[in-house]
């Protein structure tokens, strides 16, 4: 087996595709240097090694030291330098990079190869010995802390006690001497701390930085962001030693972050930020804030120039936007990796609809591109435009640079340990730090925004932030962060922990206060992308929707109709006309609690109205497009009033005792509701509920149909167990609705269907589609029916079943994303079986699943003629529908 691949002088062993084996680094070095870039020469060590690794008892394989060796010789021979020699000496860099981007997560060593010896060499070579100490320091620091684990704080805390004696504030201004100082004192207390002397030899240092590096991959913050980030499967880190180059050697220096085009808008711009005479981790730590590319220009035109030409290069060539790191060392430029650039979700729109009409990409590819997560945070709020101007100036605390847009609304919290307590207890929170570490990834995770006084656009926070969608404002210098005493404060004005703050990553401004938040007009190419993608898709996509407010919304969003409407959440509130709501509760609840069916029948028409209403208004909504109208679903109980001092406010205004409120409640109660007395059994036991309801529908259509409305009413009967069952439901709903048809002398087409929520339902679908005119499976109960799973009650331990690090037993949340394997197989049966009986029926899902990407996709698989999501998900699933096709159609090929 080879375990390491070379690269540099135009050749390279490994290739841009093998990010599995090299890492995403590994792979982009090997592929920009056979692509002619200037990068600097090394090898990579891939991630089999990695896992060879930690699978064998932190041992390497016997092969490696003799393909580390010979690595090191050909580096040594192709820049004619000695690793860690007296003159000139080659010093590397050694730095992880697994095939999935894990920004900061894992460690890096750099300046590696300096010593008491080289050290000197490296001054006299570069006539700079303040900057070769000032390396050598760098190096001992990192060494010290990464590889063998001592306090980065109190590292840290010599170099301030250092420039204070020194009288200095910034780095750049300690001199030679400091630094040499600096180095004696690490050193000093490396041996104190460990017994040992700070290792001379070079290659003890290169072992040390490669395990260390492999170790990073088991870290905490390396687990813990592959845990949000749901990163499984990878065999590990890779190990990339590189020949140094150096940043920091003076004015013709420096180091920057740059993206082919803008991360945050998609806008065809060159976006990055550059530092002078600093090394690479100064710009990503954002203990500088850095000037932007169009200032470097100025300063260094003709390494811009050079920029420029591999900015077109690497986007050509990869077919992407792409985030590249770069040195420049006294006037030339060198490469140091590129990979495909992170990007708030209106950019990742932009990018690709501007990409496939640039013809770089095909639009099925730019289709593919969009993760519904884009989707999901391209309708994350803003700040509401209604708000007064000389509100929000009062408001108004600071400003800093918007690293990602959207707005958020929290309590301030100033260590992410504390914002992720304070998150498990349900509080919103924005977690204020004057710069993120890659420790901070859960609590940066958990908060609803991000605020830091420090860095730039390309800062860890920022980066890490961009990828999530999630708000963050970065480089508020104003703003003193005191994270001891839990405050940050602002010219005078001070903010305490616990205080709400909102911030706008749209424009940077952090204001006090919980300042209400709207969602955004979505850009001009997700309207572009989403027609794409409707040309596409075979499968239709509705809406879950009770109101006329969200069935509007939902069309706007693009729904084909709506899939599903809980009538029972009119019976709690009145949506349109709220101060009526009291009215409706107090309806259905003497419905509920009447003894005989007369008292029933009375309460009924009181709520009869209210519900033809309700029906209009969806019709009214969804003019031209099927509406699905479910009857009443949950059991009883959950309409009545427990604790008595409510019984005997409702008793009171009903006219009866309090004691036959709580005695009527009492006979409500059941062990087990979900499948109790709910469903069509409300319907089989006490008939004139579905009586009200199909006459509220059918008046409504009709109504609405006189007025020019196209309306195409479908009646569904909720957790039906058989064909005997449907039976009677359609019998009294076709009783019903043909009386009234018939008495108004009007045409009206409609549909009576049920919802496929039982196991039973779905295996004796056969005999149920005799009378069944559609199908829709309620995934929410038919998950919980299959799995004998309560959706109640599974989150006390499900998370255990779905977290990779511990049972595992779930790849995902069978209520979020559809388990394809057990619910999936009695969906595919009862397809096969309804339409074997009824060959045009109508099928689709009204689950939470209808707005799963992975679950759309199964469902346009076993042809189900569409889905239905909630008005905010509805786009998800047009892309998903769309990208099923797309997936088809790759299948098929490979087939061919
Ligand atoms: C379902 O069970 O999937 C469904 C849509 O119904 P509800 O969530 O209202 O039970
Ligand atoms: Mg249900």
């Amino acid at each position: 087996m080879k375990y390491l691949y070379f690269f540099g002088a135009g050749k390279a062993d490994g290739t841009g595709d093998m990010r599995d084996l090299l890492g995403g680094k590994g792979a982009g070095l090997a592929e920009m240097t056979r692509i002619g870039l200037p990068v600097p020469a090394g090898f990579t060590i891939t991630t089999e090694t990695c896992n060879y690794y930690l699978t064998h008892s932190h041992k390497y394989p016997k092969e490696l030291h003799a393909e580390v060796s010979k690595g090191i010789a050909r580096l040594e021979k192709l820049t004619g330098k000695e690793l860690g020699g007296a003159k000139d000496p080659l010093l590397v860099s050694v730095r992880s990079g697994s095939a999935r981007s894990m920004p900061g997560m894992m460690e890096t060593i750099l300046n590696l190869g300096l010593n008491e010896k080289s050290v000197e060499g490296l001054a006299k070579a570069t006539d700079n010995a303040r900057f070769a100490y000032d390396a050598y320091r760098r190096f001992v620091q990192m060494y010290s802390s990464v590889v063998i684990g001592l306090p980065k704080e109190e590292l840290e805390e010599k170099l301030r006690h250092m420039k204070k004696q020194l009288n200095v504030k910034d780095d750049t201004q300690v001199t030679a001497d400091g630094w040499r100082r600096l180095v004696g004192e690490y050193k000093q207390y490396f041996k104190q701390k460990t017994g040992k002397d700070f290792p001379e030899d070079p290659q003890e240092q290169l072992w040390g930085a490669i395990g260390a590096v492999f170790e990073s991959w088991m870290g905490e913050k390396a687990v813990t962001y592959r845990r949000v980030e749901k990163i499984t499967g990878l065999l590990g880190t890779a190990v990339n030693v590189v020949q140094m180059v150096f940043g920091n050697t003076g004015e013709e220096s420096g180091t920057g972050v740059c993206f082919t085009r803008d991360p945050s808008t998609g806008e065809k711009t060159f976006f990055g930020d550059f530092l002078l005479n600093a090394q690479g981790e100064d710009v990503v730590a954002g203990i500088r804030t850095p000037m932007h590319l169009s200032e470097m220009s100025k300063k260094m035109p003709k390494v811009y120039k050079q920029l420029e030409t591999v900015r077109a290069k690497l986007e050509k060539h990869y077919r992407d936007m792409q985030d590249m790191e770069f040195t420049v060392e006294r006037g030339k430029l060198y490469m140091l990796q590129t990979r495909t650039g992170k990007r708030s979700p209106s950019a990742a729109f932009r990018i690709a609809v501007d990409m496939a009409n640039e013809k770089l990409i095909k639009v099925e590819e730019a289709l593919e591109r969009i993760k519904p997560e884009d989707i999901e945070r391209l309708f994350y709020p803003i700040l509401d435009p209604k708000l007064q101007r000389s509100e929000l100036a009062s408001r108004k605390l600071a400003e800093g640079i918007n690293a990602v847009p959207g707005a958020a609304v929290g309590k301030a919290v100033f260590t992410a340990q504390e914002a992720e307590e304070w998150a498990q207890r349900g509080e919103k929170v924005i977690l204020v730090r004057r710069e993120t570490s890659p420790e901070d990834v859960g609590g940066m995770y958990v908060a609803q925004g991000i605020l830091t006084a420090t860095g730039g656009k390309t800062s860890h926070a920022a980066v890490v932030a961009r990828g999530w969608g999630k708000c963050c404002i970065v480089g508020a210098e104003k703003v003193d962060i005191d994270a001891n005493a839990k405050k940050m404060s602002v010219n005078g004005r001070v903010v305490s922990q616990g205080d709400w703050v909102t911030l706008d990553g749209g424009d940077g401004s952090v204001y006090t206060g919980e300042i209400p938040l709207q969602r955004p007009e979505p850009p001009k190419a997700f309207e572009t992308l989403m027609k794409w993608a409707d040309k596409i898709r075979k499968i239709n996509v509705r809406t879950n929707a009770d109101t006329p407010h969200d069935a509007r919304l939902a069309r706007t969003m693009g729904a084909q109709g709506i899939g599903l409407c809980r009538t029972e959440h009119m019976f709690f509130k009145d949506f349109e006309h709220p101060e009526k709501s009291a009215e409706r509760q107090q309806a259905i609840q003497e419905m509920i609690l009447a003894d005989t069916s007369q008292a029933r029948r009375t309460a009924l028409d009181k709520l009869l109205p209210f519900q033809r209403r309700d029906f209009t208004g969806l019709f009214e909504a969804m003019d031209g497009l099927p509406v699905t109208i479910r009857l009443i679903d949950p059991p009883l109980h959950e309409f009545v009033p427990h604790d008595p001092a409510k019984q005997a406010e409702l008793a009171k205004k009903i006219g009866i005792s309090a004691e036959q409120v709580a005695r009527r409640v009492d006979q409500l109660h059941e062990a087990n509701p979900m499948l109790g007395h709910r469903g069509c059994r409300l319907s089989i036991t006490y008939p004139e509920i579905l009586e009200m309801q199909v006459r509220a529908i059918i008046e409504a259509a009709i109504g609405c149909q006189k007025r020019g409305i196209k309306v195409l009413p479908e009646i569904m009967h909720p957790l039906t167990l058989d064909k005997k069952e449907l039976k009677i439901l359609e019998t009294a709903t076709r009783r019903v609705a043909d009386a009234i048809i018939s008495e108004a002398n009007v045409k009206l087409e409609y549909l009576v269907g049920t919802m496929i929520e039982l196991p039973r339902a779905a295996l004796l679908a056969g005999q149920i589609a005799e009378v069944a005119e559609f199908f829709s499976f309620g995934t929410n109960d038919l998950t919980q029916t299959t799995m004998g799973l309560s959706r109640d009650d599974a989150g006390r331990f499900l998370p255990e079943y779905v977290d990779q690090s511990k049972a595992a037993i779930f790849s995902a949340d069978p209520f979020q994303t559809l388990d394809q394997e057990g619910v999936g197989m009695l969906i595919r049966w009862a397809i096969e079986k309804g339409r074997k009986t009824r060959p045009k029926l109508k099928i689709g899902i009204c689950g939470e699943h209808g707005g799963d990407s992975e679950s759309v996709k199964f469902c346009h698989r076993v042809g189900m003629n569409y889905v239905s999501a909630s008005p905010f998900r509805v786009a998800i699933a047009r892309l998903a529908a769309a990208q099923a096709v797309i997936e088809d159609g790759k299948r098929k090929g490979k087939k061919a």
